[in-house]
């Protein structure tokens, strides 16, 4: 008994590292079958295995399916190298260099092929060109080849590192990540704090998860990460953004956010957003518009970047735009300034690409065009190319209760009309205006 016991207490100067071992499940004893692959990625295994490699489906695609879940894309790990896969394909590309990879392209399907990579063991080699890691441990270039029980143990999750077989239909798992999904249980594989500091956005990853699969992060996955949360600000700002778009625009951004929230990650994707809503700042339009987000997904509606930022970095906004205000800017051109600002500190933190900032932008700006509808403004407004997407950020503030409601009702009738109706409109507007002017004047004046 006294042994069993300590042999859980770590020795000294050694984490301690769970055993594992490698355990092969029938196919009469999972759920994973050819039958739910896509085309693709059959193709892609059984070119690989036809050509005397190792091939398997691994990752998301065997998690989500073992979860009853329509996996997002599949991967494929191989003992081939990048260069025998991309021989064997010739619609495929060799792209990466932190982490070289095969992108296989089958029209709008992209089928990720990655070589087994080596144990993690020796990754201090200053000297290995192949693999790098920073001061912080960060690995930089990870490109040591190795075979499949390596390059499982060195994936992030247990539940990510499960693989199947076209030829014999087995699932073979490494990490006991059977037992982890049974019990919805994210688990990182060796120590977390190391695995955290090799790459910070799994980090990201962890919350990502734990959201999408509605999974609890076990213990001690969960203890580093407020406290290695900033080392995030040391990932290139393109992955950052790239990563901010997985959580967001998937389905389930709300809880997401939550998710950031409560382990203080958010403050390395969106800091100038952090900052206003810590001093005050409402919370509810950023809500609503994840919501709104998780919602047109499920309806197989698109979204875009562009509007999630505009979401994303409206309390920011707000705030600078305040304070030029109170320093006594004109409304227009502290605006102006705002937007010039928030977008210059934010592409610090996850890059913004230009096709996604001019919208974005023009989403904001317009929030002061869409009140102004007189003579043939409506008109103009009507056929800017970001009405729509202005009009449903109005919509959002409305029903996040920023604004009154009422223009976004006004805005939604105007685009049922004919023109004859929206000439109506437009009159009674013009006759309300003077009015409502009026009743708006006394009590400024007598203040
Ligand atoms: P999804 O595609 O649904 O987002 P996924 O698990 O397939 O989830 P990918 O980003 O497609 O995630 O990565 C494929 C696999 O590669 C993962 O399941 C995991 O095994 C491994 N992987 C990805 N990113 C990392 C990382 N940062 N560290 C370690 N392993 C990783
Ligand atoms: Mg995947």
């Amino acid at each position: 008994m006294l042994k069993k016991l300590l042999s859980f207490i770590p020795r000294s100067g050694k984490k301690k590292v769970p055993a594992y071992s490698r355990q092969v499940i029938p196919r009469e004893r999972h759920t994973v079958s050819r039958s739910i692959l896509s085309e693709p990625s059959k193709k892609v295994l059984n070119r690989l295995n036809n050509a005397g490699f190792e091939a398997y489906l691994v990752g998301g695609g065997v998690r989500d399916i073992l979860l009853g879940q329509r996996p997002k894309d599949f991967d494929i790990a191989t003992n081939a190298t990048p260069e025998e896969v991309h021989e064997l394909f010739r619609n495929s590309r060799l792209i990466g260099r932190r982490f070289r990879i095969v992108h296989v392209l089958f029209g709008r399907e992209v089928i990720e092929v990655t070589t087994f990579r080596g144990s993690a063991a020796d990754t201090n080699d200053e000297d290995d060109d192949d693999r790098k890691t920073s001061e912080h441990g960060l690995l930089l270039r990870d490109n040591v080849y190795g075979n499949q029980e390596e390059d499982a143990l060195r994936r992030d999750f247990t539940i990510n590192a499960l693989y199947y077989c076209v030829k014999d239909f087995t699932v073979v798992d490494f990490a006991n990540g059977i037992k982890d999904l049974e019990n919805r249980q994210l688990r990182l594989i060796g120590d977390p704090e190391t695995r955290y500091r090799e790459d910070p956005v799994r980090m990201l990853r962890a919350v990502r998860f734990a959201a999408k699969l509605d999974f609890e992060i076990e213990p001690a996955t969960e203890a580093p990460i407020t406290e290695l949360a900033p080392l995030l600000t040391h990932i290139p700002s393109a992955r950052l953004f790239e990563e901010v778009l997985k959580l967001f625009s998937a389905g389930y951004g709300e809880a997401s956010y939550y998710k950031l929230r409560e382990y203080d990650l958010l403050d390395a994707l969106f800091p100038d957003t952090v900052r206003a809503l810590d001093a005050g700042e409402p919370e509810a339009l950023i809500i609503q518009a994840l919501q709104n987000t998780d919602r047109r997904i499920q309806q197989g509606k698109s979204v875009t970047p562009y509007f999630l930022y505009a979401a994303m970095l409206w309390p920011a906004l707000q705030v600078e735009w305040r304070k030029r205000q109170d320093d006594g800017e004109s409304i227009q051109p502290a605006l102006h300034q705002a937007i010039a600002k928030v977008i210059g500190r934010q592409v610090q933190a996850t890059a913004i690409p230009k096709r996604f900032s001019g919208p974005m932008k023009e989403i904001w700006e317009m929030q002061m065009r869409l009140p102004r509808r007189q003579g043939k403004r409506a008109f103009v407004t009507l056929e800017h190319p970001r009405f729509r997407a202005a009009y449903d950020f109005l919509l959002v503030r409305e029903d996040a209760g920023e604004i009154e409601p009422g223009l976004g009702q006004w805005w939604t009738d105007f685009q049922e009309q004919d023109e004859r109706g929206q000439e109506k409109m437009l009159s009674e507007l013009g006759a309300e205006s003077p009015r409502k002017r009026k009743r708006r004047r006394k009590p400024e004046s007598r203040a």
